[in-house]
């Protein structure tokens, strides 16, 4: 079978879980939008109101300003898949429990395994420490890369702590330049992702 065949069969079963207590709250599963093909997978941590809303990830605030940043950086949506740890979201957008992460992310490493992106750019610390398996503070992980059981990963900042903490947006631009840099070099170097 296909890897466009078995994503569509993991879509269903994500649809579907009732692994965790969010299947209780969520309005609709968020499993995620992009490329079945992409250089760069995006991943964040949670649905937030508008995403549980409408099942798409990032679409609220947070979204528009991820729009800007991936324009800025002249990285195309084209080359691009955009998924969360966590597929349901957790009331009043409180951060994810370890259980939560424990029973979500086999689903996102069955993204990664069909997705097959050239890199993993994880945004903000729950994304990044669920899937690096680590506690250390997103100051001594950002723009750092990093290999993990075979996946190229680099960390940043989320977009929504962006919109909180200005002071955030220099670092995340230093990041970004280097995510830019190589999905550039994985642009020229794959006749597949290539345009
Ligand atoms: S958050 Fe993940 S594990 Fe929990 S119900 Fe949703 S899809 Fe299932």
């Amino acid at each position: 079978m296909q890897n466009e065949e078995l994503l569509k069969e993991l879509r269903c079963q994500v649809a579907e879980c009732h692994l965790c207590d969010l299947h209780e709250t969520r309005n609709k599963v968020v499993f995620g939008a992009g490329s079945t093909n992409p250089i760069i997978l995006f991943v964040g941590e949670a649905p937030g109101r508008t995403e549980d809303e409408k099942g798409i990830p990032f679409v609220g605030q947070a979204g528009a300003l991820f729009a800007k940043i991936l324009g800025a950086a002249e990285i195309s949506s084209e080359h691009i898949f955009v998924t969360n740890i966590l597929k349901c979201r957790p009331p009043r957008n409180r951060t994810p429990n370890p259980e939560e992460v424990a029973r979500c992310l086999p689903y996102l490493m069955g993204q990664i395994a069909l997705l097959n992106p050239s890199f993993v750019v994880t945004l903000g610390r729950a994304a990044t420490c669920a899937l690096l398996e680590t506690n250390q503070s997103m100051g001594s992980l950002r723009g750092k890369w990093c290999s993990h059981k075979g996946i190229l990963v680099l960390p940043t900042y989320h977009p929504a702590a962006l919109l909180r903490n200005e002071g955030l947006k220099s670092p995340t631009w230093d990041d970004f330049q280097m995510i830019r840099d190589t999905y550039r070099k994985c642009l020229e170097n794959s006749s597949v992702k290539g345009d």
